[in-house]
């Protein structure tokens, strides 16, 4: 039995909190087990396991919600799935199959159902999925074993008093390389974020935002989130490089705001010194939705977007309009959601 009962789900945080069940497979001589749910959040792998040394690893974070009528549902799981299949070709390890990835996310969320936090609560049940190189290795290859994991976490609502608009600065220094693995979901390129964003905590922001690693003249990353503006003239823009991580509540947001608001929508470059153009611009991921941008400070100029205390009438729309979406308060486009059954 688990206590998930006691918590006060309006109060969670973003913290590690062991629920009941995780899902995990292991790949051995060419192919993946059928994978089990096990009750120990403890995992032993060998001292040579490749994603100790040489970051063999890749993850995924998605959600699950509870609607008004008590379903609970996933939002665009496939899309996860084909993601991790991308970073799995980046980072040299066998892919999982969409069909796998999805029904161990599915798994898990069942076997963790009292952990799933009421509708009209703001709180969601995080997954994490990630595979590892493990096995006894030292040279650099490939390992020959791998794991793929799933645990869950209850979250809590990230905005607690409400959204508000956070402040950003912008770092001297890159989280991914050109050609490199920032499009893959790879713990490597967070590991080269983490000093940059004490820097910018520091200086007393939020988080920094990185700019294009050949020329850092454009806009990339906010953060571990993507950018979007609003232009003046109402038009959605995201940033396109090869070198952003292809954030699925970026694209979710760019059809909202063609299909349900009726506005433009622009994948393009987005120049740092150019940020007047916009009216109103936002960080997106899964574990905000939206936090909206109040100021970018680059160069040590301010640059402030909308307002730095109240939030853009159009980021509002879209954040209420994705949100509906996941808990299921608005019609969702075909395929965005799986309901666990
Ligand atoms: C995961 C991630 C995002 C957000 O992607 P979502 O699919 O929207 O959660 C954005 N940037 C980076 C670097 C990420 O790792």
């Amino acid at each position: 039995m688990n206590n998930a009962v006691n918590i006060e789900w309006g109060k969670l945080g973003f913290s590690y909190i062991k629920t009941d069940y995780r899902y995990i497979s292991r790949w051995k001589d060419g192919s993946w087990d059928n994978g089990k749910l096990i009750e120990d959040n403890n995992l032993t792998i060998s001292e040579g396991s490749t994603c100790l040394h040489y970051g063999q690893q890749c993850f995924e974070g998605l959600k699950a919600y509870c609607t008004k009528e008590g379903k609970i549902q996933l939002f665009r799981p496939d899309q996860n799935a084909k993601r991790m299949i991308q970073s799995c070709r980046r980072i040299f390890m066998p892919e999982v199959p969409k069909e796998k990835f999805i029904d161990a996310c599915v798994q898990v969320v069942k076997a963790n159902e009292a952990w799933v936090p009421p509708y009209g609560t703001g709180a969601t049940l995080y997954l994490r999925p990630f595979v590892i190189g493990v096995g006894d290795n030292i040279g650099v290859s490939p390992a020959r074993e791998y794991i793929f994991s799933v645990f869950c976490i209850p979250v809590g609502p990230y905005f607690k008093g409400g959204m508000s608009p956070i402040d950003f600065s912008v770092s001297e220094y890159d989280r991914a390389a050109p050609k490199g693995t920032g499009a893959a979901k790879v713990g490597g390129n967070y590991a080269a974020s983490l000093y940059p964003h004490e820097k910018a905590r520091e200086e007393g922001f939020a988080d920094c935002v990185y700019l294009d690693p050949s020329t850092h003249t454009k806009i990339e990353e906010v953060g571990a989130a993507n950018f979007f503006g609003i232009t003046k003239d109402n038009k959605f823009v995201t940033p396109i490089s090869d070198s952003i991580l292809p954030s699925i509540t970026k694209y979710s947001l760019l059809h909202v705001a063609k299909e349900y608001l009726g506005l433009e929508v622009e994948e393009r470059d987005v120049y740092i010194d150019n940020l007047d153009e916009f009216a109103e611009a936002g960080a997106c991921g899964t574990a905000a939705v939206i936090s909206p941008i109040g100021s970018i400070t680059y160069k040590g100029k301010k640059h402030i977007f909308h307002s730095l205390t109240e939030v853009g009438p159009i980021t509002r729309k879209l954040y209420e309009t994705l949100v509906g979406i996941q808990i299921g308060d608005i019609k969702a486009p075909s395929g965005w959601i799986l309901e666990v059954k």
